[in-house]
Formats: structure tokens, C-alpha cells, sequence
């Protein structure tokens, strides 16, 4: 019998993963996980400090999570949410109803953060037709943004080499604007001059308003490293929609569920969205499960016009186990303190990682909030010198960055969307002893990436 190494590279295609380092001998296989910790095959374990990609947010292990999922299978395996309703499907969207932004209860299930990125471009693009706006068709989204890698979402992505390849099969509806990166409000300046912010505006303009259908951002960005808005710049977005009758997304794929300790990340930034994207920490990822919640009024527009439906579905949207896990993940998150625990802990984890920043020359900036953090990297911070293209190859991606990774065993993420980075997301149950071995683990990494960067002058 192959080993399950063997077995893998002849048979399993990786997701985002270079061939050769599928092919190599390094290949990690998990094999099991308790709370924030996971085992090889070869039995070593690793600090989950991604929360296997932003979503095992109540950790590994729940048998509370996997009975509620055994009970529902018992009961009622499968019945689709086209044309029906079942229990599961109905409690899981009046409890995510009851901690959604005020105004929007309407919850939309597929089974992925592309799906329900999909689902809201649909869903404003059904809004205005019914609403007799047939040019409303474009979107702005943001630079290194990720958005998913279903073609319409990946037409809302920002990220070149994710995009290139693929051009020809991708809508030319969307315009990318500046993220907010470096686009920091200066003492006595307004929100709504900040280069970030009056782009979008721009674009909306130079488009033709009455072409433009929804503007899309995550309340905090992902690519390009834990991007934190700067103060009022989501009511900014709110303003330029409502002035161009353009609706505005959350995309929450990351940000909700607890990640920034709260139900929704748009909560934290006064961000008051018609539609917000979810997906991973809704079932902290014991099942693949996604949607959208939206305002009532937008629905019934669509529902009243002649569309009569929102003319958009799948098979497992809704599906009564993943939305029974949803309800039994969201009840353990209130019961047990949850995001509280984030609230309570998210100042240790910032402090702790603005403290390696000062005693690690590599480390550029940290940046973030909540559990969710970028630590972006550096030749040397104190004589301003950055990477070479050749160390930012030999780092990243599958380089030696991942190396030291491995060896400090902590599994966070080699990020080289635009810059050389680490992205932190541990599980949301990680308390301070946790939060402590965490950066104990990066501070190795980093050791180990200052030790490199000497040898190599
Ligand atoms: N939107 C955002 C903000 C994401 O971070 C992701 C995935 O990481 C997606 C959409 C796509 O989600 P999925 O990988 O579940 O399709």
C-alpha cells in the first residue's frame, strides 16, 4: 500500500498549491484537530494559527457541532430550500436575521464565499432590473481584494495573478479601485478627502452612474494584509451609494462570525450595507455553508416586479445539515462567550505582535484587529531596506518562509498578495495561554526569517 503522501500526489489536486511543492516530500497531512491544535500523519502537532483558513472559528473537535449534524441527518438528510422550507434552514436565517445589522433580515444560503459573492451580483443586478434600471450592471471593487474564484466573483477580485490568467473569460463590468491601505486620515482632515475614498467616488462618476450597479468591500481587507478602513470610511461609502442610487456589500466572507468580535464585522465600523456576504465561521467550517442577508424592501422589489423571483439557486443552498450545524455553531458562539473572548483577548494578540515587531528588524508593519492580523515583512526596518524580487522569490510562495513555518509549527499564512506578509486568524476560542504560544511560534518564525536575511547579504 502507497503512503498517503504517495496517494495524494497521484491523485488528490491541490488547491492554490505549486506542483512542486505537491510533489515534495514536505507534504503536510493533517490528520486531526483538538480545539486550537492540529496533528500530522506523523503525529506532530501544529498551532492552528489560521484557523484552517479563517473559519474553524470554535476550533477542532466540537461534538456538539458533529451531533447536531448526526441528529439532522437522522431526520431530514436532504430537501432543498427551491420551492420548500425546512426547520434547520428556517431557524439558521432567523438566528442570523437576529444579529445582522439592523434592517437586514433576509437571508440567502448557497454553500461557499464564491457562491454567495455570485449571489449578491445577481441580486443587485435582479434589484434593479426590477427597479426598470437595465444599465445597472457594473461594480467597483478594490485592488487585492479577494473575492473568490467563481468567474463572477473572480471578476470582483483584485488580485492580477489571480485574474490574469483567466481575462478573457471574466466580466469587463468591474472596475478596481485603491484599497485603503496607507489611506490614513491626517488631524482636521475629512473622511470624505481621503484618496480612498473619493476614488470611489470617481469611478462611479466616470462609469455613468446610471450604469453602476453595486460597490463591494470587506469591512476589514484580507489581500494585501489585514486591511483596517480608516474612521468614517464606510459611512463615506454608504453616502456616495445612496447619492448614485447604488447598493452597497459587505463582503463578510471572513470579517463575520467573530472574526473581528463581533456577529458582523460591518457592527465595528458603523457600516450600514444593503447586502452582506458570508460564508467559513457560520458553521466555524464543520460544513461548507454561505449566503447573504439583505433588507427586506430590496427582496419584495424584486419579488412585486415581473421577475417575481430572484431567479438564482443551487441544489445544497440551504441544505438542512450544514444549516443545523449553522444554528448549533452560532448557539455554542452566544453561549460560551465567544466573541467576547475576542474583545477581551484582541488588545494581547496586537500588543504581542507590535512587541515582535519592535525587537524584529524584518518585520515592516502589523496591522489589523480583532483575531485577524497581517504581519507584513522586510529586509530591514531601521535602515529602511525591503526585500529584493530575488529574497521575495526565494520566500514566497512554497519557499523557505514556509520552511520556517513548518518548523516553528504553527500553521499561519505565507501571504504574497503584494507583499511579503504573515496572516494570523486563530480560532476565536484561543485564550491567552493560546494567543501566548501563538506568539511564542511567530516570534521562531521571525528569528529564523532575521537569521536568513543576515546570511544572505
Ligand atoms: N470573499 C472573501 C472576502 C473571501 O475571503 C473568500 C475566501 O477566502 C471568498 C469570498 C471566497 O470564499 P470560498 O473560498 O468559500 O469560495
Amino acid at each position: 500500500m502507497l503512503d498517503v503522501r504517495e496517494r495524494a500526489r497521484r491523485h488528490l489536486l491541490p488547491h492554490f498549491t505549486r506542483g512542486d511543492a505537491w510533489r515534495s516530500d514536505e507534504l503536510l497531512v493533517i490528520d486531526r484537530g483538538e480545539g486550537c491544535y492540529v496533528w500530522d500523519v506523523d503525529g506532530n502537532q501544529y498551532l492552528d494559527g489560521l484557523a484552517g483558513l479563517f473559519c474553524t472559528n470554535l476550533g477542532h473537535g466540537r461534538s456538539d457541532l458533529t451531533a447536531a449534524a448526526s441528529k439532522q441527518m437522522d431526520k431530514l438528510a436532504f430537501y432543498p430550500n427551491w420551492g420548500y422550507a425546512h426547520p434547520s434552514s428556517v431557524e439558521a436565517a432567523s438566528m442570523i436575521a437576529g444579529v445582522a445589522p439592523e434592517g437586514l433580515d433576509r437571508v440567502f444560503f448557497v454553500n461557499s464565499g464564491s457562491e454567495a459573492v455570485e449571489s449578491v451580483l445577481k441580486f443587485a443586478r435582479s434589484y434593479h432590473l426590477a427597479n426598470g434600471d437595465e444599465q445597472r450592471q457594473k461594480v467597483i471593487a478594490r485592488q487585492w481584494a479577494y473575492h473568490g474564484t467563481t468567474l463572477g466573483a473572480l471578476s470582483l477580485t483584485g488580485i492580477p495573478y489571480m485574474r490574469d490568467p483567466f481575462l478573457p473569460l471574466l466580466s469587463d463590468s468591474v472596475r478596481h479601485v485603491p484599497n485603503t491601505l496607507g489611506c490614513q486620515l491626517e488631524p482636521g482632515q475629512e473622511a470624505a478627502e481621503l484618496p480612498c475614498v473619493t476614488a470611489v467616488e470617481e469611478a462611479i462618476v466616470a462609469e455613468g452612474p446610471e450604469t453602476v450597479s453595486m460597490v463591494v468591500a470587506e469591512p476589514v481587507q484580507n489581500g494585501r494584509g489585514a486591511l483596517v478602513p480608516p474612521k468614517g470610511y464606510w459611512e463615506e461609502l454608504r453616502r456616495i451609494c445612496d447619492t448614485y442610487g447604488v447598493l452597497l456589500c459587505a463582503d463578510e466572507v471572513i470579517n463575520s462570525f467573530g472574526r473581528l468580535g463581533h456577529w458582523f464585522g460591518s457592527e465595528r465600523f458603523g457600516a450600514a450595507p444593503d447586502l452582506i456576504t458570508f460564508a467559513k465561521g457560520v458553521t466555524s467550517a464543520y460544513v461548507p455553508l454561505g449566503g447573504f442577508v439583505t433588507r427586506p424592501s430590496l427582496v419584495e422589489r424584486v419579488w412585486d416586479s415581473p421577475l417575481a423571483m430572484f431567479s438564482h439557486g443551487a441544489t445544497f443552498g440551504g441544505h438542512p445539515v450544514a444549516t443545523a450545524v449553522a444554528v448549533a455553531n452560532m448557539t455554542a458562539m452566544r453561549d460560551e462567550g465567544v466573541l467576547d473572548n475576542v474583545l477581551r483577548l484582541e488588545a494581547h494578540l496586537s500588543d504581542g505582535l507590535h512587541e515582535l515587531m519592535a525587537s524584529h528588524a524584518c518585520v515592516k508593519d502589523v496591522r489589523g484587529t480583532g483575531y485577524f492580523y497581517a504581519v507584513e515583512l522586510m529586509r530591514d526596518r531601521t535602515s529602511g531596506v525591503d526585500l529584493t524580487e530575488a529574497e521575495f522569490a526565494q520566500l514566497l510562495p512554497g519557499g523557505v518562509l514556509e520552511q520556517f513555518i513548518r518548523e516553528a509549527r504553527v500553521l499561519v499564512r505565507p501571504d504574497s498578495r503584494g507583499a511579503a506578509m504573515l496572516t494570523i486568524s486563530p480560532p476565536l476560542v484561543a485564550d491567552a495561554t493560546v494567543i501566548d504560544d501563538l506568539l511564542s511560534r511567530i516570534d521562531q518564525v521571525l528569528d529564523r526569517l532575521g537569521g536568513w536575511l543576515k546570511a544572505s547579504t
